[in-house]
């Protein structure tokens, strides 16, 4: 056998372990008993050893260096492959196990502390995930220099090739326009009122496996279940959604399972040929959030969509609890400065995005420490949307990320959404009947040509690249800001 083939067949039983490592993940936050926390963190730091060991393993950088790569594809695999050997060689296994162990724990740990509105419960394991975070910051940052060399060390995991000083340069652009834009809807003095009723949590989910269906997941090789936060998990043929119900707003529902819907059809399109190696999943957590907000906002928020919304609701509760597919659109589209980033509008959305970014680049930075983090939280929070964070959960409790050791994925939101506006600027001038589709409930044409222009690729090219392959120009803000002005301009008649 050459040096690549052996390569790619050790590759291959790390791609399979690292699945086996998320699925365990998915069973953790969807089925575990909760007396298993314990164990499960020692099953976790076990796997995680395992992994840590193969992806370290000195022999990988022989075979590297050896391997003849067949093809354009075959080159990319090798150099995502060095990447991560890289990357893994510069943490210690004990630094791998030990974070594996203490975010398993931590998350437990958080949804407690979440349902109870209890911060103090959840600090000092959050003390202990930040400490873990830095140190693998440090080492992964490998005696660079500069006040974000360690953060843009975490973010490369998520964003190859991103920078804090890039992303914050691209969000300063984005800012003005935005604050401008809250303020005229805001300013306006009108809200849209929400939906009105009851709807029965069996109800909310057939329908959201229904609009799952619409937007082309297939359930073949996935299915849904309720979570604390709703994820997607999983490449290939196994990748699973979670969302979760309120029973006095089924939008929250919905449009979790939509943006999820998004992750996972990204991941199921990708050529099979590509499975079980690095080309295999998506590219970065950038691209991957442009699938699921594109999704999710410009087509599940659009009016177009509302229209046949509205009628699958009508038939799922008897009552869609808004007047007409008008008065949903309206209704799915309601800017308010509420609380929580998963529920907010996309006028506000890019503000939590923007703060959670500038806290957490202090805290890996050491400039701003676990127990002055709420404090910073809600004053920042105060300042941006100028109401006071009510409860905990409200607040510096109310996501994941952090209690998963997860620093330097926030940002990957925001670049998401100007993802999302230029694919969406891009497919509108080669689909002139995308609307006329979405409002018929016939998504395939739509979904299609994100699958064919982007998702099939999966890491093939690098992030910034796959978004400019799909669209025929580089990414950039404006189509997001002209896309925002124009559709709450209107909505609002500003
Ligand atoms: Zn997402």
């Amino acid at each position: 056998m050459t040096a690549f083939a052996v390569l790619m067949a050790f590759q291959r039983e790390t791609e399979a372990l690292a699945q086996v490592m998320g699925r365990l993940e998915w069973d953790q936050q969807t089925v575990m008993p909760p007396g298993a926390a314990r164990q499960r963190a020692e099953e976790m730091a076990a796997l995680e050893s395992v992994l840590h060991a193969r992806r370290s393993d000195p022999r990988l950088a022989d075979w590297i260096a050896g391997a003849a790569p067949p093809d354009a594809a075959g080159a990319r695999a090798l150099a995502l492959i060095g990447r991560e050997h890289a990357r893994a060689t510069r943490i210690p296994l004990r630094l791998a196990a030990e974070t594996a162990r203490v975010t398993s724990l931590a998350q437990g740990v958080w949804a407690e502390a979440r349902a109870g509105d209890d911060v103090g419960r959840f600090l000092p394991v959050l003390a202990e995930v930040v400490a873990l975070k830095r140190e693998a910051a440090a080492a992964l940052a490998d005696g660079a220099e500069g006040q974000d060399a360690r953060y843009d060390a975490l973010l490369d995991e998520y964003e190859p090739g991103a920078t804090a000083a890039g992303l914050a340069a691209m969000f300063a652009e984005l800012r003005p326009r935005l604050v401008a834009l809250r303020a005229r809807i805001l300013g306006v003095g009108r809200t849209p009122p929400a939906l009105a009723g009851r709807f029965p949590a069996e109800a909310q989910l057939r329908l959201a496996r229904e609009v799952a269906g619409v937007f082309g997941y297939d359930f073949g090789r996935g299915r849904i279940d309720l979570a604390v936060h709703p994820f997607s998990s999983g490449s290939g043929s196994d990748v699973r959604i979670t969302t979760r119900i309120d029973e006095a707003d089924p939008l929250g529902c919905l449009y979790s399972t939509i943006h999820e819907t998004g992750h996972a059809a990204y991941e199921q399109a990708i050529d099979t040929a590509h499975a079980l190696t690095p080309l295999g999943r998506g590219v970065s957590m950038g691209v991957h959030e442009s699938q699921s907000r594109l999704y999710e906002n410009q087509i599940g928020r659009s009016r177009a969509f509302a229209s046949w919304l509205h009628g699958a609701m009508a038939r799922s509760f008897g009552d869609a609890g808004a007047a007409g597919p008008e008065a949903l659109y309206a209704a799915a589209n309601r800017v308010v400065p509420g609380f929580v980033r998963t529920e907010a509008d996309e006028v506000h959305y890019n503000l939590h995005i923007l703060m959670r970014f500038d806290l957490e680049r202090d805290l890996v930075a050491g400039r701003l420490e676990t127990g002055d983090l709420e404090a910073a939280w809600n004053d920042r929070f105060a300042a941006d949307f100028g109401v006071a964070v009510d409860r905990p959960a409200h607040g510096l409790l109310q996501d994941v990320h952090w209690s998963a050791g997860v620093f330097g994925y926030f940002p990957t939101y925001t670049l998401g959404n100007l993802y999302a506006a230029c694919l969406w600027q891009a497919l509108a001038a080669d689909l002139p009947e995308a609307e006329a589709m979405v409002a018929a409930g016939r998504l395939g044409p739509v979904t299609g040509w994100l699958r064919e222009r982007l998702q099939r690729h999966g890491g093939l090219a690098p992030p910034r690249e796959t978004i400019a392959r799909a669209c025929g120009f580089a990414p950039a803000a404006e189509p997001l800001l002209a896309y925002l002005e124009a559709k709450f301009g209107a909505l609002y008649r500003l």
